[in-house]
């Protein structure tokens, strides 16, 4: 399964905001045979359309997708130098699929700073820098050999200038991420070193009432971290709605003026960014999402139920959540004409209301 590596300087929030993780794990346990392990929280995609569903069918249970966030252990300045849990810490994040950066931007006089003074900007130039400094002795040592490879014509000249491309970028401070479209750098030569700064990043500030209430102010952190996405949340107040039922923690975000919990907003935004969507299958036992990756085509997505439904594959049955609701029900859905019957070729799209056809 794919995961996002929660990372930040210390004592910017991330073991409340992971406490809030896993208890939230805990309590939507949901996936008996899912091994938990403790530095791993897997946290519900919030779906209504699964409720929806869960109505038209009588389904008993509604299983949502999930996104898994791993606790990377605390980097430091030098840590690309092997200080501190360096190497282990690079490992780490060498292993998720997106890294979440943890940044603080509350104020609060007794929790120090480790710089002495509260300053996003600059918190993140720390992290970054780490990151790219590390890139860059990948790049360091890949890119004479690849030199020798061209010279030998055992590749192309072009596999060369993607990882020169990707230097110049590192070397002027940008992550790769940032300057994939503005740079049109050629991620599937990149692929094979692997760059830590390729992943795609969510930056999370972990903020008090004065950032989360003014909009000015967060655009402003928006803009720093664009094209990235950006989500606001405060670490203390997740920690303590997820002590609360479902009622009281609606009240308690009502009363610090939030519609939707900052763990929810991280699910949804980290699932966005690491470019995956769901499609929805449902009956009287349950109604459940479950995760492609966005371009799959039908055989893929059957394969995440079973592999068998991938091998025998004949076809799927689909008609739009949209279709759907507007009929009332599926034998309504038929006779209208809206369930077509779909076959290898066809690339899912979110949201598809799924019956599989197929051998075993
Ligand atoms: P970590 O070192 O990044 O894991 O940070 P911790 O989660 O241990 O938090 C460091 C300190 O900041 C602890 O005393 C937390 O209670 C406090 N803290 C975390 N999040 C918030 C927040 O949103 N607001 C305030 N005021 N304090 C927070």
């Amino acid at each position: 399964a794919l995961s996002i590596g929660i990372v930040g300087l210390p004592n910017v929030g991330k073991s409340t905001l992971f406490n809030a993780l896993t208890r939230q794990t805990v309590l939507a346990a949901n996936y008996p045979f899912a091994t938990i392990e403790p530095n791993v929280g897997v946290v519900n995609l919030p779906d209504e359309r699964l409720d929806t569903l869960a109505g038209i069918f009588g389904s008993q249970k509604i299983l949502p997708a999930t996104v898994s966030f791993v606790d990377i252990a605390g980097i430091v300045k030098g840590a690309s130098e092997g200080e501190g849990l360096g190497n282990q810490f690079l490992a780490n994040i060498r292993e998720s699929d997106a890294i979440a950066q943890v940044v603080r931007a509350f104020d609060d006089p007794d929790v120090i700073h480790v710089d002495g003074k509260i300053n996003p900007a600059s918190d993140m130039e720390t992290i970054n820098t780490e990151l790219i400094l590390a890139d860059l002795q990948t790049l360091e040592k890949a890119i004479p050999r690849v030199e020798k490879e061209v010279k030998g014509k055992k590749r192309e000249a072009a596999e060369l200038e993607a990882l020169q491309a990707a230097q110049t970028v590192l070397e002027r401070g940008d992550t790769i991420y940032s300057a994939i479209d503005s740079e049109k750098l050629d991620m599937d030569r990149l692929r094979e070193v692997s760059l830590l700064t390729a992943k795609p990043f969510i930056y999370v500030f972990n903020a008090d009432d004065g950032v989360l209430g003014d909009e000015a102010k967060k655009q402003e952190l928006r803009d720093l971290v664009a094209p990235a996405d950006a989500v606001f949340l405060d670490a203390k107040l997740e920690s303590d709605l997820v002590e609360l039922d479902e009622e009281e923690a609606r009240e308690m975000l009502e009363m610090n003026g939030q519609d939707e919990s900052g763990l929810d907003q991280l699910a949804r935004t980290g699932f966005h960014t690491l470019g995956l969507q769901t499609y929805l299958t449902a009956g009287p036992k349950e109604a459940r999402a479950w995760t492609i990756r966005k371009g799959d085509t039908a055989p893929k997505a059957a394969g995440v139920i079973h592999t068998d439904f991938e091998r025998g594959f004949i076809k799927a049955e689909i008609v739009s959540f949209g279709d759907l609701v507007a009929t009332g029900s599926m034998s309504d859905a038929k006779a209208a004409g809206k369930v077509r019957m779909e076959g290898k070729e066809y690339v899912m799209q979110d949201g598809d209301v799924v019956e599989f056809r197929f051998n075993v």
